[in-house]
């Protein structure tokens, strides 16, 4: 780990704050989309019982089709915050368009970017100028100096409150979604005092093999774990073949805890 290592501190209000880094775990959790207040609910509910710390769910979705399901949009907004407040969870959602900044921070307790705006600059700056902490998500393509490089741009606006995630890069292997490059965590701690988390999820889309990656992911000295849980994966509006179900949730819950403490880390 970086010998300065930044905790990073998300939530106020009705929530209780979640730390993340130096020694804090963020168990991040929750469906791709938000689609409805139940479905919502039920998720969060069980997540929460399994120890999750931090609820997400995506109203503006950045789908590679324009025809894909797009988000609730303000309703999601709405649904998340008031999840999240009455769990007590701080939440998380994606801004994908900088006109958007504004109405998103209203809601949220933590600004996601994605991997397809990783080096949207101007978003980048818009998001900087902010004070909510942001989960930043590495690009399917970029470098880890890419990663580091965009969030400068963030920070250079005057907000510091920057967690990374290593969320799976391009590879020539079908096999899975993307290939979880699961050194970046090191040589991220090595470079930076910023927090980063895994998102086994999008790294490799694939349920069964999402915790050994988790596992392998705090093992490796990450500051969290992101995955996507879903009560009915079936009818999910968006990355539901990649969804953990809640019970699954619950069961990788436990092991982590267990490398968790071998690590020396609280969630
Ligand atoms: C997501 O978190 O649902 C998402 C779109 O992730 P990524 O930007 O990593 O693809
Ligand atoms: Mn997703």
């Amino acid at each position: 780990a970086h010998p300065k290592a930044s905790t990073i501190e998300v939530g106020s209000g009705k929530v209780s704050p979640v730390k993340i880094g130096g020694g804090y775990l963020a168990m991040i959790a929750g469906p791709c989309a938000v689609e409805s207040a139940e479905r919502m609910d039920a998720i969060a509910s069980s997540i929460r019982d399994s120890g999750a710390n931090i609820l997400r769910g995506g109203a503006f979705k950045p789908r590679t089709s324009p025809y894909s399901f797009q988000g609730l949009a303000e309703e999601g907004l709405e649904i998340l915050r008031d999840t999240g407040d009455r769990y007590g969870m701080p939440v998380v959602t994606e801004v994908v368009d900088p006109r958007l900044v504004d109405l998103v921070c209203q809601y949220t307790d933590m600004i996601q970017l994605g991997a397809r705006n990783m080096q949207n600059f101007v978003l980048l700056t818009e998001v900087g100028k902010t004070d909510k902490p942001v989960l930043l998500k590495r690009g399917m393509s970029a470098t880890i100096k890419d990663l580091l490089m965009s969030a400068e741009y963030i920070m250079a606006q005057g907000n510091s409150n920057v967690v990374l995630c290593e969320r799976g890069i391009k590879s020539f292997d079908p096999a899975t979604r993307n290939l979880f490059d699961i050194a970046a965590v090191p040589q991220i701690q090595e470079l930076s005092h910023l927090p980063i988390i895994v998102d086994p999820s999008h790294a490799t889309g694939r349920p069964e093999l999402i915790p050994p990656c988790a596992l392998a992911g705090v093992a490796a000295g990450a500051d969290g774990v992101h995955i996507e849980v879903h009560n009915k994966p079936e009818d999910a509006m968006s990355d539901g073949p990649q969804a953990l179900l809640p019970e699954q949730y619950a069961e990788v819950m436990v092991q982590i805890r267990k490398v968790a403490e071998v690590m020396g880390k609280q969630i």
